[in-house]
């Protein structure tokens, strides 16, 4: 029984606080605040609708920290849970701070004036999360989130050591339209136009964004072409499992994708420089995001599967030599839009959140500090994984990538 504070009202708290909604037992009373309130009383319906659940909403603007602790105290949560956006990490962390009480994210910070997405900002709070006896559990979605307990669950129960990890990101998904992003597009195009980077024999290796390219064949979803790209548990995953050689990140884009995101790097639309417009400053990537269709919007249209996993290849942990698994989870996006009305990019992400609440609003993880996924069991959050709506398949391969 616990009560719980959820920011940001885009598709990943809509599925996260859908499935707090349908574990009552855990969740007994959920309040919901974003920017904009319309958006928090439209998950608040449709929670009620599928669920006969109630929910709270209010309007908050989670960078005025005073405004944020003053919510934090009328509501009285054992945990926030930030879902808004990564710019507003640190501000709700101070929040969470000075009214005492536990925090999570699922992506971690980044200022807005540079694309540069790092850890060293959030695990500088962590010894005033420590002094206040406070947990904050940062990067519970998919990847990061999954993909680092995925990670952990093969070294404590297949692999003793783990050399070389390949993180595989597939959306196989069409939503019919030209050109349009699966979660928050300024968040996405940052991401994705930023410098590839992997970690490799102690160091990061840089490549120009979207140039190292391999074929890989998704259960389930068909051979697609698969970018190295950098993502953000690179760095925590290098981090707490010391003996990694390479640990790389790859994401599949189509070529119309590639096609249109071209273009639109080509003549300045994905630009965070600041313009002059009319007498106003704007920033392209920001003007851009607010023309693309909505990702919310897409659930509807949208057809086929993620598959999202990691292969790790390392010393077996009972003496049989070398070995490599394959661990990954596949998810249907029609699927995911019927249960909570969002697609499978939403799903993935929302439901980790709701598992890493349960996690900590439980006390099955507890710590006090800032906290990865790394540093903690696996096992219960793998076996709720399978429980509500992300089941994990593990498989032996013959020999380790050769890509
Ligand atoms: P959306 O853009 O759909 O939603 C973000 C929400 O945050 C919006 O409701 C927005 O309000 C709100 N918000 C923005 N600024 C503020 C603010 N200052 N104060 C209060 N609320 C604010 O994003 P998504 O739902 O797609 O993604 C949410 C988060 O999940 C992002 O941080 C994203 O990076 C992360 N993510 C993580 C993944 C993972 O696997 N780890 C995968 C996908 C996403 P408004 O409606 O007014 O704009």
């Amino acid at each position: 029984m616990s009560t719980v504070l959820v920011i940001g009202a885009g598709g990943v708290s809509s599925v996260c606080v859908h499935k707090m909604a349908m574990n009552a037992d855990i969740f007994s009373d959920i309040h919901l605040a974003s920017r904009t309130k319309s958006k928090c009383d439209a998950i608040a319906a449709s929670v009620k609708e599928r669920t006969g659940v109630g929910i709270s909403t209010y309007e908050i603007d989670a960078e005025e920290v005073p405004a944020m602790v003053n919510l934090i105290k009328k509501v009285g949560p054992s945990l926030v849970v930030n879902l808004a956006l990564p710019y507003q990490d640190l501000p709700i962390m101070d929040a969470c701070l000075e009214a005492g009480v536990n925090y999570l994210d699922t992506a971690n910070y980044e200022p807005k004036e540079e694309a540069k997405f790092e850890y060293k900002w959030q695990w500088a709070y962590h010894e005033r999360f420590k002094q206040a006896g406070l947990m904050a559990l940062l990067g519970s979605g998919f990847d990061p989130g999954v993909t680092s307990v995925f990670t952990m669950w093969l070294k404590k129960h297949k692999l003793k050591t783990i050399r070389q990890l390949d993180i595989l990101d597939c959306n196989g998904g069409d939503h019919g339209q030209h050109f349009a992003t699966n979660f928050n597009p300024e968040i996405n195009i940052r991401e994705v136009t930023a410098p590839a980077r992997h970690w490799e024999n102690g160091e990061w290796v840089e490549t120009p964004a979207m140039q190292v390219m391999t074929e890989f064949d998704f259960a389930e979803v068909g051979t697609r072409n698969a970018y190295l790209m950098y993502h953000e548990e690179l760095e925590s995953l290098s981090k707490f499992i010391p003996e990694l050689q390479r640990a790389r990140f790859w994401m599949t884009f189509g070529d119309a994708y590639i096609k249109h995101l071209t273009v639109l790097q080509n003549v300045g639309m994905t630009s965070i420089e600041p313009i002059r417009y009319q007498g106003k400053d704007i920033i392209p990537l920001q003007f851009l995001a607010a023309v693309l269709p909505k990702p919310e919007s897409l659930g509807e249209t949208t057809k086929g599967k993620t598959n999202i996993g990691v292969i790790a290849t390392g010393e077996a942990l009972d003496g049989s030599g070398e070995k490599t698994f394959y661990i990954n989870n596949i998810c249907d996006h029609e699927d995911a839009y019927e249960e909570t009305g969002n697609q499978a990019v939403s799903y993935t992400t929302g439901v980790p959140a709701m598992i890493g609440s349960a996690m900590v609003v439980q006390g099955t993880w507890q710590g006090a500090g800032v906290f990865n996924m790394e540093e903690c069991d696996p096992d219960p959050f793998m076996e709720m994984l399978g429980a509500h709506g992300l089941p994990w398949n593990v498989t032996e391969l013959d020999g380790p990538v050769n890509f």
